[in-house]
């Protein structure tokens, strides 16, 4: 099917996960930023049913609760910026909401859009996973809203691919709370200054407390199918102090651990170079902070 031929756009959850048990398949829209450029290139192929999210309520907002912060799938990267709890607990998606897109995009670039358009480079995902982020999906069982919830490392299985199926939808993201002492950093290194898609980004999170650092984690966006986590460079990194010997160390670490993707924006030679080398810079900020 390519043609659109009806057009919804349910006010509530429980609408819109009886509109997903449609027969011909549903195209999920939200700002529509991802969706539209794809479709007008040829490059996906709308369903029979268009649904428009947008004013569903309960898919919006921040909150705080049981120690976790739920950041609505609506939410714009304007919102996210916007929001005190996001600035204070967590930093590194500020970072990436900073050098994401022009004003005009984020206005209604959507947090849910970039996590299901799952593209390698999508910038908030590589802050998501360092903040172990949970993705929360819904959809209708046996007369009832299901939720279901996977850690969103699980969630990316390739280049625009996860494991939502066609009768869930993303209802958002459950953080647990920053504690005290953390640390979280998100760098972002394109041809462009501004308006880039990444080259390659790395995030750091971890807790330095006298100078230990400990629970680090370490990823990297638009290096391979997925958003990966560096296991090993974040084991190089666990229980040390940031000397230059353990910079050195797990910056040597990330360059051999990672096996980039060779593409239009670089070599695979080229992005093992700035893994090497954001990763010495983070940790030279982090060590610094
Ligand atoms: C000029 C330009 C610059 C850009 N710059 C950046 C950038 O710097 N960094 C970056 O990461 N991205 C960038 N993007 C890509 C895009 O803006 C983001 O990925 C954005 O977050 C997508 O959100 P959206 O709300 O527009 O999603 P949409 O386009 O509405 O949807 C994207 C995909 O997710 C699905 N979807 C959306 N919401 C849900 C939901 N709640 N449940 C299930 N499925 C859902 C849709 O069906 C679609 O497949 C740019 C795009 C443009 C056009």
């Amino acid at each position: 099917m390519s043609e659109i031929e009806h057009y919804v756009a349910p006010a509530s959850l429980d609408e819109a996960v009886d509109c997903l048990q449609q027969e011909g398949g549903v195209t999920i829209l939200a700002g529509g930023t991802d969706l539209m450029p794809q479709k007008n290139a040829g490059r996906l192929k709308p369903q029979r049913t268009l649904m428009n999210i947008r004013g569903i309520a309960e898919l919006k907002g921040v909150t705080l609760s049981g120690g976790e912060i739920r950041i609505g799938a609506l939410t714009t990267v304007t919102e996210l910026l916007e929001n005190s709890l996001v600035r204070q607990h967590l930093p590194q998606l500020i970072e990436a909401c900073d050098h994401f897109a022009s004003d005009q995009i984020r206005n209604v670039a959507t947090l849910g859009g970039n996590i299901c358009n799952a593209s390698p480079a999508g910038d908030t995902l590589v802050p998501l996973l360092v903040l172990d982020a949970r993705v929360d999906l819904v959809s209708r069982s046996e007369g009832r809203i299901f939720r279901s919830s996977m850690p969103i490392g699980e969630f990316f299985v390739g280049p625009g691919k996860t494991r939502r199926t066609p009768v869930e939808l993303l209802a958002g993201v459950s953080i647990p709370l920053t504690p005290e002492n953390y640390l979280g950093r998100f760098f972002k290194f394109g041809t462009r200054p501004a308006l880039d898609i990444s080259t390659i980004s790395i995030g750091f999170g971890g807790i330095k407390k006298d100078g230990i650092l400990s629970k680090v984690r370490v990823a990297f966006g638009a290096v391979a199918a997925t958003p990966v986590r560096a296991f090993r460079t974040e084991a190089a990194l666990e229980g040390r102090s940031l000397d230059e010997a353990t910079i050195a160390a797990a910056a040597a670490t990330a360059r051999d651990e990672v096996s980039p993707i060779d593409d239009v924006r670089a070599s695979a030679w080229y992005r093992k170079e700035l893994i090497h080398n954001m990763t010495k810079r983070i940790l030279d900020h982090v060590a610094d902070a």
